[in-house]
């Protein structure tokens, strides 16, 4: 167990609550309350959650509880439970996370998960299991995503995913290799992590403030198989990884961030996009894909596998068909550097430029938190069951925003920077 006892496991925990949570003194801490389907704390990541404990209680945390899971339970409960059973939900675990939300306390919630485990089984009971799982979960991750409280999600490798990113390391080689990927992706390899968080974040900030004064009413997206028009809401707002929770507190939701990100206006995206990076669709890899956009909403779709399950995908409902967010990450950024295809959309969403299929989010358009549905549909939202992230940057991609004058200044260029 060599991570255990490395100092960077000791400063990605100081990462994690100082940036991630910015957990106050007085400030109860609640890990593994699951906020959309995973993020219970599998028992393997005890070295972790321990380095954690410790540095909530040092800036003067009162009380820390972690909901500890053993992820293979999931696993024996497919092979031998009864039918009928996968409508069961034991609620306490998502009423544990209200409890602590209604006293002010924070949420941490971490994402680990064996991309295997549940293959194999009946894909209709892991379907109940996991809508089971999101229904239970949507009244936590509705206060989370208002700003209720100081929350964070981060990640951490756990056995069957180390496996399959690293599948030709031998298993303790595998693990150490993976954390390491871990800490340099989440800063934790910095002398000082936390002030280089700080510098990362107002760089974000810097960015998304000036996207802000620019008011484009479009961006022009090029690169290898794409040429794409992205019109932007009247009042889009662009935001970067750094909030602030209703009583004033600065958190940091995802551990690592690299995007600045903002609201595609449903009705006025038009061209092709190609994928840079697979996108896992229901357990399939969907492999270099192409959408054709008209009036906003996709009209073609092509890939070179998974093709079905995309299709799938954009058949959810009427919005998944359209845009629900826009993303800017620098190809330097140090998760693209590390040249890996993740499969967890915390991490791999950081590393490319990226659109989002389906729902938008309410917060990147001014006044959004107070609109009705119909507001924000009228406003241009577009509004989904779903919200996927998938990959569209690269060394080779140049972004341009459009003012309403129609004059073009150029954003990004090969992939990086241009302002
Ligand atoms: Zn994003
Ligand atoms: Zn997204």
């Amino acid at each position: 167990m060599t991570y255990g006892s490395s100092g960077d496991l000791q400063r990605y925990a100081e990462v994690i609550v100082k940036v991630g949570l910015n957990l106050q003194p007085g400030q109860r801490l609640l890990i593994g309350a699951p906020i959309v389907y995973i993020g219970s704390v599998p028992l393997e990541l005890a070295p972790l959650v321990r380095a954690i404990v410790a540095e909530a209680y040092r800036v003067g945390s009162p009380l820390v509880e972690v909901i500890w899971e053993d992820p293979q339970l999931q696993a024996v409960r497919l092979e031998h439970a009864p039918a009928g059973s996968f409508e069961e939900v034991g609620d306490w675990r998502y009423r544990a996370g209200l409890e602590f939300v209604e006293r002010g306390g924070a949420i941490l919630s971490i994402y680990g998960e064996d991309p295997g485990l549940l293959a194999g089984h009946d894909p209709g009971n892991v379907a109940t299991l996991k809508g089971q799982a999101n229904k239970s979960t949507s009244p936590l991750w509705q206060l989370l995503s208002q700003g209720a409280v100081n929350w964070s999600a981060i990640v951490a490798p756990v056995s069957g995913w180390t496996e399959t990113l690293f599948p030709d390391l031998p298993a303790t080689e595998a693990r150490d290799v993976f954390w390491d990927t871990i800490f340099e992706i989440c800063r934790a390899k910095e002398a000082d992590p936390v002030a280089a968080w700080q510098q990362h974040l107002s760089q974000l900030a810097v960015r998304a403030e000036t996207l802000n004064r620019r008011r484009y009413q479009a961006l022009k997206v090029t690169g290898p198989g794409t040429d794409l028009t992205v019109g932007l809401i009247e009042g889009h707002l662009w935001h970067s990884g750094g909030l602030k929770s209703q009583a004033g507190i600065s958190f940091t939701a995802n551990i690592p961030t690299e995007e600045v990100f903002t609201l595609p206006h449903r009705d006025r995206v038009d061209g092709v996009v190609t994928s840079t990076k697979p996108l896992v669709v229901d357990g399939v890899t969907v492999e270099r894909f192409s959408l054709t956009f008209k009036g906003g909403r996709v009209v073609a779709s092509e890939a070179t596998n998974g093709a079905s399950a995309l299709q799938n995908l954009l058949d959810t409902d009427e919005g998944a068909r359209s845009l629900g967010e826009i993303a800017l990450v620098p190809h330097s950024s140090p998760i693209s550097q590390s040249g890996k295809v993740f499969y967890n959309i915390l991490i791999d969403e950081n590393a490319a430029n990226h659109l989002a299929l389906g729902q938008g989010y309410r917060f990147n358009v001014e006044g959004g938190a107070a609109m009705s549905a119909e507001e924000f549909a009228a406003a241009g939202g577009n509004s989904s069951l779903i919200h996927v992230d998938f990959m569209i940057g690269s060394g080779q991609m140049n972004v341009d925003g459009i003012g309403e004058d129609g004059v073009t200044e150029p954003l990004m260029r090969d992939g990086e920077w241009a302002f």
